[in-house]
């Protein structure tokens, strides 16, 4: 409790100081922690914070969220330089040492509210009863909102039998974050707002055979050319609404999302023990949180607004899947699930980089070598029926350029198979969509989503 006022107190007084910005620039290392502490985002999967303060902030894995504003924000994080929470913050875990952590809970709710609404806003009244609180504590929060420079007026929409109300919407341009793909030939990077639409993007070869030294400067290159244009290129007096929240970085996987450490790729064990997550926050001084190619697009297509629970089958250079379990990215215990691409499906079949034989992902990625499209579609429909089976998702999407490559064959030959099984059970097959190859937006969205209450695993 006492540490928890501590800190309170302290971020009060840091936030009319100017405490050092998550946007890069001068003030940027504190929010990725000079000490050598990578930023509470990339850690707990929680989160930054925006605006004028703008440090970072931590909660725990519970999915604790974000500060945004002023007096959480600084958080005995920032000061202490590394990830802790305001909810670990009592040893003894007094029950009060939750409150900032709740604050911050019904600010990123009624941020997600924003977001959603759009251009068009939302009132004060409405964001009362979508979040169950009250409008004293709505109104607080939409307050400091604008005073972040977060929230705006969106002008005023008639109400029945009361004077007009005004509503409030999200200020896109108040944050950006950057989404980094790296596949094993390419880099994507994409440029996002705070609504998590693209305003600039890059596109250049990539060699991930290449090591750890190339990809980091051709990471930082490219990163480099997409947040000049919103950190003013650090220029002095650049205002805290163009704020670089950070850089999510996606990639093939295996790999320790918690520490941002790489396991042994396929076809690249040189990377396995690179601390990709570290090395980048300490080269591009912002805060960075990198995670499977997979889990990125899952969280992308969750937050654009695909509910329940699905698979995200990602057939590119290889195959993996990214799920998502009642809204949240399942990443498990050691955050390595969804290595779907290495389930056995042929004993003593074909060797596969991974060391085993007769991988779905091998069978599928010599059948498309081959041309067969439809018997590639077979196997990987073979692979989502034991994964529906498993898991009873609501839906199956497939995504990633070898699959957008031949669309219906893919979406015909899984369907198939799912429809057979189903009708042998007697249930109603899952439906197989195409979802929309988005694995930089995702990855931006490892860095907004836990702004707007969206953070997983
Ligand atoms: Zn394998």
């Amino acid at each position: 409790m006492d540490r928890t006022r501590a800190a309170e107190a302290d971020a009060g007084a840091r936030a009319g100081a100017g405490a050092a910005s998550a946007a890069g620039g001068a003030g940027s290392t504190s929010a990725v922690g000079g000490a050598g502490s990578t930023s509470a985002v990339g850690r707990a999967g929680a989160t930054s914070a925006v605006g004028r303060a703008g440090a970072t902030s931590a909660g725990g894995r519970a999915g604790a969220v974000s500060a945004v504003g002023r007096a959480e924000t600084t958080s005995a994080v920032g000061r202490a330089g590394a990830a802790s929470a305001p909810v670990t913050a009592g040893a003894s875990g007094v029950v009060g040492a939750n409150l900032p952590a709740l604050r911050s809970h019904n600010m990123a709710l009624v941020l997600d509210l924003l977001r959603t609404a759009g251009a068009e806003g939302i009132s004060r009244l409405e964001l009362a009863e979508r979040t169950g609180l009250t409008p004293q504590a709505v109104s607080k929060i939409t307050a400091r909102l604008r005073a972040d420079g977060l929230a705006a007026e969106a002008g005023r929409r008639a109400s029945t039998g009361g004077k007009p109300r005004t509503v409030l919407r999200l200020v896109p341009e108040a944050g950006h974050a950057v989404g980094l793909h790296l596949d094993r030939d390419e880099l994507r990077a994409v440029l996002v707002d705070l609504t998590g639409a693209v305003v600039g993007e890059e596109r250049t070869s990539l060699d991930l055979g290449a090591g750890p030294e190339a990809v980091v400067d051709a990471v930082a290159r490219e990163a480099g050319a997409l947040t000049g244009r919103v950190s003013g290129g650090g220029a002095p007096g650049g205002r805290g609404t163009d704020a670089l929240l950070g850089i999510g970085v996606a990639l093939p996987g295996p790999l320790d999302h918690a520490r941002g450490v790489l396991h042994r790729v396929t076809g690249f064990p040189e990377w396995d023990g690179f601390p990709l997550r570290d090395a980048l926050a300490r080269r591009l001084g912002v805060p960075v949180v990198v995670d499977k190619d997979t889990n990125a697009a899952a969280l992308g297509l969750a937050v654009a607004g695909t509910g329940g629970s699905f698979a995200y089958l990602y057939l590119g250079t290889g195959l993996g899947a990214g799920l998502v379990i009642g809204g949240s990215v399942h990443r498990g215990a050691r955050t390595g699930a969804g290595e779907f691409g290495h389930q056995v499906v042929q004993l003593d079949g074909p060797p596969c980089g991974c060391g085993n034989r007769g991988c779905v992902e091998a069978l599928c990625l010599a059948a498309v070598a081959r041309g067969e499209a439809d018997e590639a579609a077979r196997v990987l429909g073979t692979a989502a029926g034991n994964l529906v089976a498993l898991l009873d998702i609501d839906l199956v999407l497939l995504g990633g350029r070898t699959i957008t490559a031949a669309p219906d064959a893919f979406v015909t030959g899984v369907t198939a198979v799912l429809d057979e099984r189903a009708r042998r059970v007697g249930e109603t097959a899952v439906p197989v969509r195409i979802a929309s190859d988005g694995v930089a937006e995702g990855a931006a969205q490892l860095v907004l989503a836990p702004l707007f209450g969206r953070a997983d695993g």
